[in-house]
């Protein structure tokens, strides 16, 4: 049986009997993973808090031919959300959640492995947690090619800078001139020229950024269409969140 060692971020965990764990991993290096930890439901000793939604671990594994689920053997943690403490983990579920909807199985994501790993560190300094989000989102969205352009309209090419509005099927942001009267997401230009920054900086250089909490709802309102329009659903977590910051 090959054994494989390497980085990986924990996308989700379930229980699987009496004593083991059923994960899901983004490995670095050989995309998403389904494995058992023997054990991981009981003894803390061998993977201690390592199984927690969206930590960055260090695991061996074992692929099993003609089977599914790898076998891990051990997860060390390398960076760990429960560091961060309250509501950082109810975002880290919802990180997590977003991960394991796009990573297909099997298929190396490093990038999208790598975004992971750095917004995790960003929230385990302090950053706050709803830029971040709002960061996740729109790295996400973009690295799979579905993010509209933020500078130009594409009705009438008009610059955005000032505002636009995301139409109400999440295809483009329109200037406010082209976009249907009174439907889709007003995006104020406040709320533009974050994304412009966000597209430059790391996540760990996001507290620099200034922007408004009333943007950043904004922000919010837009990637709920544009994530809901290409999942067909609300994310689980997301809803978790909302309730919580109502
Ligand atoms: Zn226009």
């Amino acid at each position: 049986m090959p054994l494989h060692t390497g980085e990986a971020l924990v996308l989700r965990t379930y229980r699987l009997g009496e004593t083991d764990r059923l994960v899901v991993l983004l490995t670095r290096d050989r995309g998403k993973k389904r494995g058992v930890a023997r054990g991981g439901a009981r003894s803390r000793k061998r993977f201690g808090g390592a199984l927690e939604p969206f930590t960055h671990v260090r695991v061996a594994y074992q692929e099993r031919e003609q089977r599914d689920l790898v076998r891990l053997d051990y997860a060390d943690v390398l960076g760990s959300p429960l560091t961060a403490g309250g509501e950082a983990c109810t975002y880290a579920s919802y990180f997590a959640e977003l991960l394991d909807e796009w990573a297909p199985e099997n298929d190396p994501q490093e990038r999208l492995f790598r975004l992971g790993v750095a917004v995790l560190d960003a929230l385990q300094t302090g950053v706050g947690a709803e830029r971040l989000a709002r960061y996740f989102e729109y790295w996400l969205l973009r690295l799979q090619g579905v993010y509209p352009s933020v500078h130009a309209c594409p009705q009438c090419g008009e610059a955005l800078q000032g505002g636009a509005v995301l139409e109400p099927r999440g295809h483009w942001f329109l200037c406010r001139q082209c976009a249907p009267h009174g439907q889709g997401v007003a995006m104020p230009g406040s709320a533009l020229q974050f994304l412009v920054e966000a597209a430059q900086v790391a996540p760990a250089a996001l507290g620099d950024v200034n922007v408004s909490s009333e943007a950043l709802v904004q922000v919010a309102a837009a990637h709920r269409l544009l994530l809901v329009w290409h999942l067909d659903r609300e994310p689980r977590a997301a809803r978790v969140l909302r309730e919580i910051n109502l």
